[in-house]
């Protein structure tokens, strides 16, 4: 470690965010990892608080933020439809003036700024695989728009101060992501499938499951990240990180139930509205200009993701927190129909 930075990750005790940090932190370089804790939750980045490279700050981006960094990465929002659907107004918020704070800093640190974009910019895509180019089919009145037209309109801001300010930018259009540290009751569909077989509870398929996603294990997302913060000056994005393998939401439960030996049998419920048919990153852009394309298989990924929440509800959990949590509501609810 020749370059120590430091790094300014917000969303950083969510998901996605304390594995960025403990990546950044493994780098050698410090991090200020700032939070307001809406999804994400202390217990996930406490193995990092005392080190003296790392810092904690709570704080929501839709407010300024005046610190001394070299990067960012701006990760705030939350991802899951239940929880981004809970509060659509504060979801826009979080998205737009998130991003204009996050800007205004980096403008005046004259830093690299990297957006976590996401695949939902395409919307329920008439294009497959989606490929950067491609604008997207998005609702702008639906129970997704909150995070869909908030990210779309983010990734403007991004381009904008690009253009008229200069700004080196780096913008990561996210696919499903899964992993240890996911949220145990956030709905999303790989979380909900784990818990559900775990607990021998009917496997919760929307629609008649023949709806694709591609998913990519975490740690190869964060390999991705940092690729796109190195990269020259010119690579700005909007760059497609996923795992381009497709499967049915079908297929992945029946991989569920296998890997995790359970005897949960599959509930078809009705579909919720805008729920996007098919998704698949073509990363060719990835792979050509970052030297980036994922490593872990999915069955590889969902077997350490299934150890992960195995030992989170056993009782023998680094979240404790969320297993209280997952008591209560009993297990992963359903996202909004
Ligand atoms: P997450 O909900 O676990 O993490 C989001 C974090 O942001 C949480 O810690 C939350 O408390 C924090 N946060 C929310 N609003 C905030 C605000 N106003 N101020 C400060 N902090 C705030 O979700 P994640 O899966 O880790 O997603 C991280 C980012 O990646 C998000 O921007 C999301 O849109 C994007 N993304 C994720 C996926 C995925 O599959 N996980 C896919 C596409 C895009
Ligand atoms: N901002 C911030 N930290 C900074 C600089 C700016 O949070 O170090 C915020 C501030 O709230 C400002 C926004 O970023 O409104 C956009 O900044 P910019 O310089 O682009 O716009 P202006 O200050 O001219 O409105
Ligand atoms: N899904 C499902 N059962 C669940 C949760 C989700 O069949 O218990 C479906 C959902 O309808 C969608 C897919 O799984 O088609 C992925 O949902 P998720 O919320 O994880 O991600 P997104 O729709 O945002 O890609």
């Amino acid at each position: 470690m020749t370059d120590q930075k430091t790094i300014l990750v917000t969303g950083g005790a969510g998901f996605l965010g304390s594995h960025l940090c403990d990546r950044l932190i493994a780098e050698g370089h410090e991090v200020l990892c700032l939070d307001n804790f809406f999804t994400g939750g202390k217990a996930n980045i406490a193995h990092l608080v005392g080190n003296p490279r790392f810092e904690l700050l709570r704080h929501d981006v839709t407010l300024p933020l005046y610190v001394e960094v070299d990067q960012i990465y701006n990760l705030a929002c939350p991802a899951s439809p239940i929880h981004y659907q809970h509060d659509p107004v504060q979801t826009t918020k979080t998205s737009v003036h998130g991003a204009i704070n996050m800007l205004g800093l980096a403008k005046r640190l004259k830093c690299p700024i990297f957006q976590a974009s996401t695949s939902e910019v395409y919307g329920d895509p008439s294009v497959h695989p989606q490929t950067e180019d491609y604008w997207g089919n998005v609702n702008p009145i639906g129970p997704r728009s909150c995070y869909d037209e908030g990210k779309r309109c983010a990734e403007t801001l991004f381009f904008d101060y690009h253009r008229q300010h200069k700004l080196e930018i780096k913008v990561a259009r996210i696919f499903n992501t899964y992993g240890p540290r996911m949220h145990p009751s956030d709905g999303r569909v790989v979380s909900n499938f784990i818990v559900q077989a775990l607990k021998g509870e009917p496997i919760t398929i929307y629609g008649d499951g023949g709806q694709t996603r591609s998913f990519c294990y975490v740690d190869d997302l964060i390999e991705g990240f940092l690729r796109l913060m190195d990269s020259p000056k010119e690579v700005t994005g909007p760059i497609n990180l996923g795992n381009p393998g497709e499967f049915t939401m079908r297929q992945l439960a029946e991989l569920t139930i296998e890997l995790t030996g359970s005897k949960s049998r599959m509930a078809f419920q009705s579909l919720p509205q805008d729920d996007p048919k098919q998704r698949k990153p073509d990363i060719t852009q990835a792979t050509e200009r970052l030297g980036w394309r994922p490593t872990v298989p999915l069955k590889e990924g969902l077997r350490r993701t299934i150890a992960y929440f195995d030992k989170l509800l056993a009782g023998r959990p680094d979240r404790p927190d969320s297993v209280r949590r997952l008591r209560a509501t009993g297990g992963g609810a359903r996202a909004a129909a």
